[in-house]
């Protein structure tokens, strides 16, 4: 095991790194930006190395300070936590380069996955069923782009290659827009992501959102730790996940999640990801592979009793995975609700002085937060300022769980959105399961105050 991991992120994810590392015996090392000198993990921290300035591309963006970070404290190991540099390749090999390791696939494995056209091919290859679609980059030939879109079906959505975080997509829905579409996403791709390739999908019109997490170690022990329900979205953020996914036959998970091991084993995968899917009759469509941990691997956690951030520093060590597939039991239901720093209803961001804070607690709670009363939320990061996780035997007693939960949770003296996750936890949609990838979107322009 390592002695000394640095972790190269902020905010909850950055703590709850920092508690794998303290139950481990290991010791962390954080890392902070001026913005986040009062954060809880960097006071609670046995050593903290100041990165830079606030601005993300000059501090948790910055390779050359993280990598120098770990190389004053002596740290083995770095763990990227998710978003910044989590699924950045270049980094993960200049990290191995400069002699650490990365907690996280190999490079390799971020590169191929991090490319929405070459994922999919890796996942066709590996017999992970995908959306119907263009199986590869579209040619810059409108004659053959309008023919392609033809034997899809209408609606289609072209996809960067290079895209995330719901960004570079455009759907269409007929010939007409067709070619200003393709081009408008392959110029704005070029611009945001250095890389104008796209491909085209079918537009499915109600799936919903179903991942399967994965994890594996280096000696090519791959298994599937359930799967989450994201499908309460807006703008393609998540915004509240569970896990089992309701009403889906587990005949059926166990198919697609068997898919998921043997991909992973196939391209030699090590570490935590997760297979993105979406879900509609019955079926299962790959979209995309996160390699990295991801902020809802709670409700998996709390299913399955497993501790993916401490796993995942167990296999960088070069451990066995310490589980087997038929070891992986489903316990009850849990449900994330992800607390951000917003309007409820407009979403503007309102960053500022927390002048209180209760979190909520009792049995089956958990708080995945690094805020505290008095804490400053900078205005430079995403607005998420922590999670809150409940667990029941069912589903019923998890929502029910979730309503007392929210319903002790103060924060005072900036805006959240905690407001929205009560009316959606006694919304009757939403308590009977199932709802799709609209079904926020939907509800939000009915609720319009
Ligand atoms: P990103 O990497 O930007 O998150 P994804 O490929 O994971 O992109 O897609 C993000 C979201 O966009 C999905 O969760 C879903 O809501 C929507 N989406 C993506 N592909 C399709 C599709 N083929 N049909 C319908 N919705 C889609």
């Amino acid at each position: 095991m390592f002695k000394k991991i640095l972790v190269a992120n902020r905010g909850e994810i950055a703590l709850r790194i920092q508690r794998a590392c303290r139950e481990l015996g290991v010791k962390a090392v954080m890392v902070y930006s001026e913005a986040d000198r009062d954060a809880k993990y960097v006071k609670l921290a046995e050593e903290a190395v100041c990165i830079g300035p606030a601005a993300s591309s000059l501090s948790y963006l910055n390779m050359p300070a993280i990598i120098s970070a770990a190389e004053v404290t002596d740290a083995e190991a770095i763990h990227p936590g998710y978003g910044f540099l989590s699924e950045n390749a270049d980094f993960a090999e200049r990290v191995e380069r400069s002699g650490f390791q990365f907690i996280g696939p190999t490079p390799e494995s971020i590169r191929i996955m991090g490319d929405k056209v070459s994922a999919k091919q890796a996942m066709i290859k590996a017999g992970v069923p995908c959306v119907p679609g263009s199986e590869g980059e579209l040619p810059d030939d409108p004659v053959q782009i309008r023919r392609i879109a033809k034997l899809v079906g209408y609606p289609v959505i072209i996809k960067a290659a290079g895209g995330g975080g719901g960004r570079g997509m455009r759907v269409v829905h007929t010939e007409a827009a067709l070619i200003t579409a393709v081009t408008r996403t392959k110029r704005d791709a070029g611009a945001a992501f250095g890389n104008p390739a796209v491909d085209m999908e079918k537009f499915l019109q109600n799936p919903r959102h179903i991942e399967i997490q994965i994890m594996a170690d280096k000696y090519k022990n791959a298994v599937y730790l359930g799967e989450r329900d994201c499908s309460m979205q807006r703008r393609h953020q998540k915004v509240i996940e569970e896990a089992p996914a309701p009403g889906i036959a587990r005949k059926l998970i166990e198919r697609v999640g068997d898919r998921c091991v043997s991909a992973c084993k196939k391209i030699g995968y090590r570490g935590a990801g997760t297979i993105e899917f979406l879900y509609e009759d019955g079926e299962f469509y790959f979209i995309e592979m996160n390699t990295r941990v991801q902020v809802e691997h709670p409700v998996t956690e709390l299913t399955t009793g497993i501790d993916i951030v401490k796993t995942q520093i167990m296999v960088a060590a070069g451990e066995k995975l310490p589980f087997t597939q038929r070891q992986i039991q489903i316990r009850g239901h849990a449900i994330e609700c992800r607390l951000n720093a917003e309007d409820p209803y407009k979403f503007t961001p309102s960053p500022g002085r927390i002048t209180m804070w209760h979190a909520p607690g009792g049995p089956g709670v958990r708080v995945d937060s690094h805020i505290y009363t008095n804490y400053f939320v900078p205005p430079n990061y995403d607005s998420m300022i922590g999670k809150i996780i409940v667990h029941g035997d069912t589903r019923d007693q998890a929502l029910a769980r979730m309503r007392t939960a929210l319903g002790e949770t103060v924060v005072e003296g900036i805006n959240t959105n905690i407001a929205l996750h009560r009316e959606l936890m006694v919304d009757a949609q939403f308590i009977t399961g199932g709802t799709n990838i609209h079904y926020l979107e939907g509800w939000l322009a009915n609720h319009t105050r």
